[in-house]
């Protein structure tokens, strides 16, 4: 309940949210009344969830943060949701987006801009910034987000949560609505690394409805981390942690880098071996990412028409019937996104532009394998400043873009990342919060939820 009127007084000044369930305070019911009866309901029972908008629930609306799908209501929960709910969690809402998972700052969302908790003239960093903020001010316990190319970790990283973008595969995206589908997972935020390892492990494992989901054994992330408490004093004795050397240049933040050499010298301290590792391809991720998720959009967003899905204009023929809802219910951030695809896909410059950025996404697997074999894990920041004001970049679309710059290339790979909260940065009245990002093979999860331990 704490939570709960939380949420209702800070809610007007954040705007967290697109929905706040109406039957929230009757499962809190429920919940108490099988806790009295000596039921047990899960791993999760009785916590607050909130879920991201682009993520399908049966009982509130799914809008994915856009006009077009305004008042649509799925006719089944995402699988991720599904279990959530069979480990006892209550969903408490819907929360924002960049409509359809496409920005970086929460400030493209159809509906209305979120703050940040720890300074409400900034951004909380975007796609998923409702569920960042959400966590951060204690509105839920834990949250779901999806990440394409950044949208757990880097709001994450500016509401100072730990966020977990899980290696792709990992979490069913049955219920997902696809953005760039060779790029999107599910991911959590919560505000400790034990809370994010339990929803993780809630929502992760194969599913018949999503064939890229993997069927990877699950491992017990929580009971690992449970162990860890009573280590030795250096607990990450011979652990390899490679800095990515592209990540603290020209471009980034001091206050970032200060906070992340840091980080790198607790490793250290803690027993770990640090070095320098440098991704020579680096830098090419940003436009390869750029091109290879609005093609992907550009195909994927193709089924709002405003007859299969999406609300629809009246028109007098198909054609005004399509090109009306869509220039009605899209945002102009998308409509940029599928025009930039639909180029890139067409076929007099497939080869030059599409082509080329999966050359280029097989060569940033190839720069983080090689990586990881020499470290066996890679960190660097989350992103390269901390929160900026609002309307600071909406009139800038390539200055945003350029924020995703420590992200996108952990998506190309298909790796796992998790963000966790390093350090501050004065800013103005108040000082803000830096995400340091730890990365690692697929499937390595549980390791870098170890090392994100030892930071709180
Ligand atoms: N900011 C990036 C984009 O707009 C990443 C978004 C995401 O991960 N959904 O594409």
């Amino acid at each position: 309940s704490g939570y709960l009127s939380r949420l209702r007084r800070s809610e007007p000044h954040l705007r967290s949210f697109l929905h706040v369930s109406e039957k929230v305070l009757m499962d809190a019911e429920n919940v108490d009344r099988a806790v009295e009866r000596g039921e047990d309901l899960g791993p999760l029972m009785g916590v607050l969830v909130g879920v991201k908008d682009n993520i399908c629930t049966v009982d509130m609306p799914s809008t994915g943060g856009s006009r077009i799908l305004e008042g649509y209501r799925p006719a089944f929960d995402a699988t991720a949701v599904k279990r959530l709910r069979e480990n006892g969690a209550i969903i408490v809402g819907k929360t924002n987006l960049d409509e359809f998972g496409m920005g970086g700052s929460t400030e493209g969302s159809g509906f209305q801009v979120t703050t940040n908790p720890w300074d409400v003239s900034r951004v909380p960093g975007g796609s998923s910034g409702g569920s960042a903020a959400a966590v951060s001010s204690r509105q839920c316990v834990v949250s779901l987000g999806s990440d394409t190319g950044g949208s757990v970790r880097q709001p994450a990283s500016f509401c100072g949560v730990v966020g977990m973008k899980p290696t792709y595969g990992r979490v069913s995206r049955y219920g997902l609505m696809a953005y760039a589908s060779s790029l999107d997972v599910i991911g959590c935020f919560g505000s400790s690394v034990i809370d994010t390892a339990i929803l993780l492990k809630a929502i992760s494992g194969h599913d018949r409805f999503d064939s890229t989901s993997s069927k990877h054994d699950v491992p017990d992330y929580v009971t690992d981390l449970a162990s860890l408490d009573c280590l030795e004093s250096k607990p990450l004795t011979g652990l390899r942690v490679g800095v990515i050397q592209e990540t603290l240049g020209e471009g980034v933040d001091r206050g970032v880098i200060s906070a992340v050499n840091a980080a790198a010298s607790h490793l250290e301290r803690l027993g770990s071996v640090v070095t320098e590792v440098s991704l020579p391809s680096f830098d090419l991720g940003l436009p390869a990412y750029y091109i290879l998720a609005s093609s992907e959009a550009s195909s994927n967003l193709s089924r709002y028409d405003g007859v299969r899905y999406g609300s629809q204009v009246a028109a007098d023929e198909l054609g005004s019937l399509y090109g009306d809802s869509r220039a009605k219910g899209f945002g102009g951030e998308v409509k940029m996104r599928i025009l930039m695809g639909t180029y890139a896909l067409s076929a007099g410059y497939y080869d030059a532009y599409y082509k080329r950025a999966q050359q280029v996404r097989t060569l940033v697997q190839k720069s983080f394998k090689d990586a990881l074999e020499k470290n066996d894990i890679l960190i660097s920041p989350a992103a390269p400043s901390v929160a900026y004001k609002i309307g600071e970049k909406t009139n800038d679309p390539l200055a945003m873009y350029a924020g995703d710059i420590m992200t996108v290339n952990v998506n190309l790979a298909g790796l796992p990342a998790l963000v966790v909260p390093c350090g501050f940065v004065e800013g103005g009245t108040t000082s803000l919060p830096v995400g340091l990002q730890i990365i690692g093979p697929a499937f390595t999860e549980e390791k870098l939820l170890r090392v994100g331990h030892v930071f709180e």
